[in-house]
């Protein structure tokens, strides 16, 4: 196997859904968020992990995730949250998936070809309070909904919403959110009728807006033992599952004024040990950390020299120690050192999610505790 691998910990993630739970009220049922290739920590692992731990519902973004799950044998309840094609509705019906109806046009195809296909659908109803994705305003809600209680074809399991600010600080624009979404579903009050599972709530409002849990939870970051953001507060207790590693492939004394890498961006001021560490921005990590990351080999952290190549990334040892073989981590912990997505993030000016899913096929996953 290719010596560039992430290692994901099962057993954290079981540990972080196991703490969510415990989190929630035990009424609050948690759909575990596996797109994006489970935010890089393998899909279709993760999700026979948490079809195991009896997680209540799978949430992907595409029918295409969705059918690579089917396809591996998991059976779970999958909501499909992005928009589908209308082609792409007999398929989502005989794979038994839930959709998303974000209008009633497309609640309508739903409920047709449910019924020219002689199968129930399942639904979950698809409102925007602040996101201005997709979604049925909530201001005009009420026609999704009238249109709801006439399909006859489906079975509408479900109504929700997505947070757009529920990560920053300032909580005002979230809870107006969750407002207008609780005067949407006044619909099933004012009638009588009992709401179907209502859901709002992504890490960020598990972690900072209790009374956004309502029936069902849908955590992703979280899952993977990532918060949000710095501003999400830490009120559960979750612990990263994903560490990246090489290992040294080779090692040189560098000459002073001889430069590193492409472009020759970087000479040293004195000569210097540098070390060649076996992958690149072809496998996901940002071109855009060349001069700003730092690695970490047996317990110290070295700073990456040059520009980030499409394979390659050299670090500075300056005055250290390192051999061919030895390991490198690009994320997590070695010895007292440890290095986060947050990190990482902060470095390349973007946000940790981005770090997580764009870790590309190109390097493969081993599993711990499966
Ligand atoms: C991605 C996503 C989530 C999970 O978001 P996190 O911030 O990772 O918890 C929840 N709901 C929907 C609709 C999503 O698209």
């Amino acid at each position: 196997m290719r010596p560039t691998f992430v290692e994901v910990d099962l057993g954290r993630i079981s540990a972080n859904l196991a703490a969510i739970r415990s989190h929630v009220s035990p009424s609050t049922k948690v759909m575990a968020i596996v797109k994006a290739n489970a935010y890089g920590h393998g899909i279709v692992e993760v999700a026979r992990l948490m079809e195991k731990q009896r997680a209540d519902m799978l949430g992907v973004a595409f029918l295409e995730e969705a059918v690579l799950l089917r396809e591996h044998g998991i059976t779970a309840p999958i909501l499909v949250f992005g928009g589908i094609a209308q082609k792409q509705i007999p398929l989502i019906l005989k794979l038994g998936l839930s959709a998303t109806a974000p209008s009633v046009d497309k609640l309508r195809l739903i409920d047709e070809a449910a019924g020219a296909l002689g199968i129930r659908a399942r639904v979950h109803l698809k409102i925007d309070t602040g996101m201005e994705r997709i979604g049925v305003h909530y201001y005009s809600a009420d026609k999704l909904l009238e249109a709801s209680l006439s399909c006859r074809h489906c079975d509408v399991e479900g109504i929700y919403s997505h947070f757009a600010n529920a990560d920053a600080a300032d909580l005002t624009h979230a809870r107006l959110q969750q407002q207008r979404f609780m005067e949407v579903l006044e619909f099933y009050t004012k009638r009588s009728l009992p709401p179907p599972c209502r859901h709002l709530a992504n890490s960020a409002g598990v972690l900072a807006l209790p009374e956004s849990h309502l029936d069902m939870v849908r955590p992703g970051i979280m899952l993977y033992g990532v918060y949000p953001s710095p501003e999400t507060p830490k009120t559960v207790p979750v612990h990263p599952a994903l560490s990246w590693r090489s290992h040294v492939a080779y090692f040189k004394v560098v000459q002073a004024g001889s430069p590193v890498s492409y472009g020759s961006t970087w000479a040293p001021e004195q000569q210097t040990r540098v070390v060649t560490v076996p992958l690149g921005y072809g496998d996901g990590y940002f071109r855009a950390l060349s001069g700003k990351a730092q690695m970490l080999i047996r317990g110290h952290r070295y700073p990456i020299v040059g520009r980030v190549c499409m394979d390659q990334t050299m670090l500075d040892l300056g005055t250290g120690t390192a051999y061919n073989g030895d390991p490198v981590t690009i994320i997590g912990s070695d010895e007292k050192e440890a290095i986060s997505a947050d990190e990482i993030a902060s470095w390349a000016g973007t946000i940790p999610y981005e770090v997580l899913t764009n870790i590309n096929t190109r390097v493969p996953r081993v599993y711990l505790g499966a």
